[in-house]
């Protein structure tokens, strides 16, 4: 009777083991069991498909002259985030080196999830982010120079963040963050296993398309907020999984994400893996703690999970068989 009682727990043993000698933490064999039943895995855009250290590969300015002013107003404004594209603004001003502006009063820096940040410097409202947070904020429509700087570089797949002082856009930066080198055979990979995998991104959508097609995903969400995100998981989770064949079997949804304005959506996500340098958030939150930066520990995950759960039926069937042989 031993072996039916060990049918279960040495497998998860092993496969929780192999697992972590692959880089990745399981938290629970009931997680373990569900990534093996996987339908559909969404995957954040920024710093899980991308690598999450995006630069700023240009800048512009309404007015040139006030060129240095903006870089360093935006510098005291990004100086707080911890989101990976405040880092890339402030490596650029470092590079650009501009005079630092003596903020003699620097209100509490607002972060808007999933938009960008705000902060009254020196008594004006300086304010960077995503056209969604502008079109909250601005009161003056784009300057043709702005706009045109827009539209060429999201045509080429870059983030376009926007600088307003005082209602008004004076500068734009583009900002490009590079797909993880093997995001598309990571997706190729869960399809050939029946996982489709779906993009949601705080980004704009053309960026989104343009980062989703480079790596085969079809499906996107684009400009929503860390709720929005959540509530797509929810929709999905409501649907029919294509396992269902005559009884209604529920979506299993895994969410990959890396903390940053995603928390809410690995909360409700089945299983909910955080990925690479993860924050304390998305690691708290997380069923899966994929140490490696690199997507395909994704596609590991899953085929652990999978060949974990076959021993389990295997143990099962070999010591009924030996029980009933020698009873
Ligand atoms: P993703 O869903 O791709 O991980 P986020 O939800 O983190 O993206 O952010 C969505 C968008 O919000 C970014 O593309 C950017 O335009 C804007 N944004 C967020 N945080 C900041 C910030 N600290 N500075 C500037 N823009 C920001
Ligand atoms: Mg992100």
């Amino acid at each position: 009777p031993c072996a039916l009682g060990l049918a279960t727990p040495t497998a998860i043993m092993v496969g929780t083991s192999v697992a972590a000698t692959n880089g990745i933490l399981i938290k629970g064999a009931d997680a373990l069991e569900r990534a093996g039943n996987l339908d559909v895995v969404v995957f954040d855009k920024t710093g899980t498909l991308t690598t999450g250290s995006p630069t700023v590969v240009a800048f512009k300015s309404t007015q040139p002259a006030l060129l240095e002013r903006v870089i360093s107003l935006t510098v005291l404004v990004e100086k707080e985030s911890e989101h990976p594209i405040a880092k890339a603004v402030r490596d650029y001003a470092r590079r650009q080196s501009p005079a630092e502006i003596p903020a003699s009063s620097r209100g509490e820096v607002e972060n808007i999830p999933g938009q960008g940040v705000r902060c009254v410097v020196n008594g004006k409202l300086i304010a960077l982010g995503n056209a969604r947070l502008m079109t909250a904020l601005v009161v003056a429509s784009k300057s043709t120079v702005i706009s045109e700087f827009q539209t060429l570089h999201e045509d080429k797949g870059n983030t376009v963040i926007f600088v307003s002082i005082d209602g008004i856009i004076e500068g734009a930066f583009a900002v490009s963050d590079e797909l993880k080198p093997d995001a598309a055979t990571a997706v190729a990979a869960l399809k050939e296993r029946g996982i489709e995998s779906i993009m949601v991104t705080g980004d704009n959508w053309k960026t989104a398309r343009s980062v989703a097609a480079a790596c085969g995903i079809t499906r996107v969400h684009a400009e929503a907020s860390p709720e929005e995100k959540a509530k797509i998981i929810k929709d999905l989770q409501s649907q029919a999984s294509p396992r269902s064949a005559n009884t209604f079997i529920q979506t299993v949804v895994a969410m990959i994400g890396d903390g940053i304005n995603d928390a809410p959506s690995l909360a409700s996500a089945d299983v909910a893996m955080a990925i690479g340098a993860g924050t304390d958030i998305a690691i708290e939150a997380a069923d899966f703690v994929l140490m490696h930066a690199d997507l395909y520990t994704v596609v590991n995950a899953v085929d652990i999970s999978r060949k974990t759960f076959r021993q389990i039926r295997q143990n099962y069937i070999w010591a009924l068989g030996y029980n009933s042989v020698t009873i």
